[in-house]
This record gives structure tokens, C-alpha cells and sequence, in this order.
């Protein structure tokens, strides 16, 4: 381990930087039952340990710290845990730790069993050279850093309160689908909106990658990303694949050069969804092919053009038809043209509901389908559907350009863009709403479908601010 003697007599060991591709959470076989449960020899709590939950006690400190030593007997003072690390490499980083009077700063790594250290082959992983506390529940190996110095190891068994992984276990090991679903209700209100804001800050990040994505494989132009999120939102769920299929065979470029004529674009858009390859003989029907024969040879679109079996229209209401979000979608650049400019500049839900207030062409007024006409007179996308294009478009694109070019305040502005939109009604947000949590906006119905998806259901209670409570009611905590 390279380390650096500070002038006043203590030492900073140097931060390393960990391996790449190297399997951070290796259970030892050894220890386990069926479950992936780790069976402690000692009496004193006679249960399963999981590693996740001695890495929850040492994050929060939740162990008594009165007269703490290492099992090689020096004083141990914890002046800081660190911060957990989620990729490869020792569990926390920069913890800072005072070792009789030496104060040190560097790594914690976290074991069941010390022994695990060389399981996992720390011992010849320079990543875990600077490892200054190996904390584990059962001290069973003395062991090495990977230059022969002993690391000290602080042994958690007895400073652990029983009834603390009591409510840890009770917590999940419930077969309900949300485990805390009996017990949410006595934590308090702060609690759980900071952890819906978290949820909902996690769902934003995670659109935002997909956003950044996209936007390279349409060759970092941000017109055309904008174009192709919006494209996929238009498909709402059931047709949201052909619909971003549809963007990528027809660039918004081509579109905006037909800027001037609805007509063409209506036909690039038809042409190229595979909607007129259809033996239909109506005058509008028969003008959009001949504009599209015409202009898809202009620009070689014709061979890459999808089919009519891509699109769906089974159990869709009329107004949700492909044909008549094609429509809708057309009338939008043809008022807006600029798609990235109009989703940037939406500041609430009235903004977008006038950006949105399409009068289509007099033939989408009565038809929902070629050859198909309906009584019902169509006008502009409704209220639920702007809502959705909030949620899923406008919103995300900021926060994403906000990351992207580092400001601020367009992230803040989707976020406030959530607060200011009505809440999804789903299966989801209903659960939540019968366990009293409040679902008021988009901003707590995102937050709460992501905390749902990604805590719940796959138990991460630990790494929940709610669950955290729920268990931290310990003489320690
Ligand atoms: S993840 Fe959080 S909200 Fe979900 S069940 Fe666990 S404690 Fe409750």
C-alpha cells in the first residue's frame, strides 16, 4: 500500500483507482443457505445475515460505538464511514477513521466474514490497497493487504442490536408487494415525500440517459432527438416502437423542407408508416401517394419505408389510431417545424396545451383511418395525452439538454413542469394512494411508479428512505 507520512505524524493513504470488470459482489458459497443467507456460528443473534445489511448498519452507523477496537486491539474512533461505492472496487471510499490516535483516510471494504477477503482475492488486488477498516460481522482470518500489512478489522456481532435485523427481516422478507405496506403509514410525512422526490429524481436521471443515447445515434442533433422522442411519445405505448421506427427512416430534415405544405407532409410521414400501399380510392388518399411516389424518389426513402403490419389498432380508441396520431404528428411540424424549440419553451401545461391545439386537415376531421370515416368530429389531442407528452417528452427533454450543457435551471424547470401537471391514474398510483401516500401531480405519480419498479419490487428497503426508518428504531439510531 502507498501511503503518505503526514507532517504531523499521521498517515493519508493514496486513493487507488479500481480495476475494471472486476465482480464486486461475490457471495462465499460456503456460508450460504438456498437463500443466499449467511448463517453466523455465534448465539448471541441466531440469524441470517445478508451482506446488504451489515453494508445498511455500517452506512448509517447503526451499531453501538462505545469502546469500539479492533479484533487486533487497537482503539477505533470513526470520524466519517465514507460513501458507498456502487462499482467496482472497495464498498466505501474516503472514510475517515482515527486508529489508536493515527488518523487515517481511505477505503472501508464490508465482509460477512473476514476470511471473504481472501475469497475474493482482495489480497492480490492493488484496488484494495488503500483499504484502511475491513468491517465485518465475524472476525474468522487475519489478513493482508497486498504488500503483507495486516489490515484492521472491526468485528460487528456484538455491537449489533438483535431487534434491528428483526424489523430488517420482517421488512422483507414479507410476501406482500410492498413489504412496508403495513407499517408506511407510521412514518412520517417528510419521510416519505424525500423519498419520492429521490425516486423521481432516479426515474429523471434515468430518461435523461436514455435521452443522451438517442441523441448519439441520431448524431448528437438535438432537432432530430427531439423529433424522435416526441415521434415515440405520439405511438403512446401500444405504437411507440413503429412510431420511432418512423423517425429514424424519415429525418426531420427531409420534413422541414416541406415546411411550407401539409400536404407533403402528410405524405412523407403516411409514405413512409406504409400506409399507402393500400388499394384506396378516394381523391385525398390517391393526392397523398402521388406527392409521396414523387417525393420519396427524391430522397431514396421508398426502400426503407415501414410496413402496414407494424402498426397496431386493436383495442385502441379512435382517437389513439396510428393513422390519426400520423395526423396530428404532421399538423405539429407544420405549425411548429422546430420540435426541440417548441418541448424547451414549455413552462406548464396551459404552454403545451396551445402548442397543441391542432385543427386538422378537413379530411382527419371526420376519418380516424383511410376509407374509414366516423360521426365523431375530431379536433385537437386531448388533456390526458398532453399530459402524457408532458411526462414523457417535454419534461425529460429538459432535464436531458439541462445536463447536457450544464444548466440548471432547465432541470429545475422539469421538474417544476411535474409539479405543475395532474397525476397518472394507474394501477400503480392507485396501491399508493390506498396506503396514504399523496398523489397529487406528476411529480409524486413518477416518484411513486419509481419507487414501486425499482424498490420494492426488488426489495431494496435498505436503500430506501422509508425502509431505513421503518428499521432504524434501535438505541443506537
Ligand atoms: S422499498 Fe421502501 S417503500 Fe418499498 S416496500 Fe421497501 S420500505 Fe416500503
Amino acid at each position: 500500500m502507498s501511503r503518505q507520512e503526514h507532517a504531523n505524524g499521521r498517515m493519508f493513504p493514496v486513493a487507488a483507482s479500481a480495476p475494471e470488470g472486476r465482480n464486486k459482489k461475490l457471495w462465499t458459497n460456503s456460508h450460504l443457505d438456498d437463500k443466499g443467507y449467511f448463517f453466523t456460528l455465534m448465539p448471541h443473534l441466531q440469524l441470517a445475515m445478508k451482506e446488504d445489511f451489515l453494508h445498511f448498519i455500517w452506512r448509517f452507523q447503526y451499531f453501538d460505538k462505545k469502546d469500539l477496537k479492533a479484533t487486533s486491539g487497537e482503539l477505533i474512533n470513526i470520524l466519517h464511514p465514507g460513501f458507498a461505492n456502487d462499482d467496482a472496487g472497495p464498498d466505501f471510499s474516503d472514510a475517515k477513521v482515527v486508529i489508536n490516535d493515527i488518523h487515517w483516510h481511505g477505503h472501508v471494504e464490508i465482509h460477512l466474514c473476514s476470511a471473504d477477503w481472501n475469497h475474493h482475492h482482495h489480497h492480490h488486488d492493488p484496488a484494495y490497497d488503500n483499504v484502511i477498516l475491513h468491517v465485518v460481522w465475524e472476525d474468522n482470518k487475519l489478513i493482508h493487504r497486498n504488500d503483507g500489512s495486516p489490515i484492521p478489522t472491526l468485528e460487528l456481532k456484538h455491537k449489533i442490536d438483535a431487534s434491528l435485523k428483526d424489523r430488517y427481516e420482517q421488512l422483507v422478507e414479507t410476501p406482500l408487494k410492498v413489504p412496508c405496506a403495513s407499517s408506511i403509514q407510521d412514518v412520517g410525512n417528510i419521510v416519505r415525500l424525500s423519498m419520492l422526490e429521490k425516486a423521481l429524481m432516479d426515474r429523471l436521471s434515468k430518461r435523461c440517459r436514455t435521452i443522451h443515447k438517442l441523441l448519439v445515434l441520431r448524431n448528437n442533433d438535438w432537432e432530430e432527438t427531439a423529433y424522435a422522442l416526441l415521434a415515440k411519445n405520439f405511438g403512446f405505448k401500444v405504437n411507440s416502437e413503429p412510431f420511432l421506427r418512423l423517425s429514424e427512416v424519415l429525418p426531420l430534415k427531409i420534413l422541414l423542407k416541406h415546411r411550407n405544405s401539409l400536404l407533403s407532409i402528410e405524405a412523407l410521414l403516411f409514405g413512409q408508416a406504409g400506409f399507402l400501399d393500400q388499394p384506396i380510392k378516394e381523391p385525398y388518399f390517391e393526392t397523398l401517394k402521388e406527392e409521396y411516389l414523387f417525393l420519396s424518389k427524391k430522397y431514396q426513402l421508398y426502400d426503407n419505408r415501414l410496413s402496414l403490419v407494424q402498426w397496431k389498432f386493436m383495442r385502441l380508441r379512435p382517437a389513439n389510431f396510428p393513422t390519426f396520431r400520423i395526423a396530428q404528428f404532421a399538423m405539429l411540424i407544420f405549425r411548429h417545424g422546430s420540435l426541440f424549440s417548441m418541448l424547451l419553451s414549455i413552462e406548464n401545461p396551459k404552454t403545451l396545451l396551445d402548442a397543441l391545439e391542432l385543427k386538422l386537415c378537413d379530411y382527419w376531421q371526420n376519418h380516424v383511418n383511410f376509407g374509414k370515416t366516423s360521426a365523431h368530429k375530431f379536433s385537437g389531442t386531448g388533456k390526458e395525452s398532453i399530459n402524457n407528452i408532458i411526462i414523457n417528452s417535454a419534461a425529460p427533454l429538459q432535464a436531458a439538454y439541462g445536463k447536457y450543457i450544464d444548466r440548471q435551471s432547465l432541470v429545475d424547470n422539469a421538474v417544476n413542469l411535474l409539479q405543475q401537471t395532474p397525476a397518472e391514474k394507474n394501477n400503480i398510483t392507485k396501491m399508493w394512494k390506498g396506503l396514504g401516500l399523496a398523489i397529487e401531480h406528476a411529480f409524486d405519480s413518477q416518484g411513486s411508479i419509481e419507487l414501486y419498479n425499482n424498490y420494492c419490487i426488488p426489495r431494496k428497503c435498505l436503500d430506501c428512505t422509508i425502509g431505513a426508518h421503518i428499521i432504524k428504531k434501535g438505541p443506537w439510531a
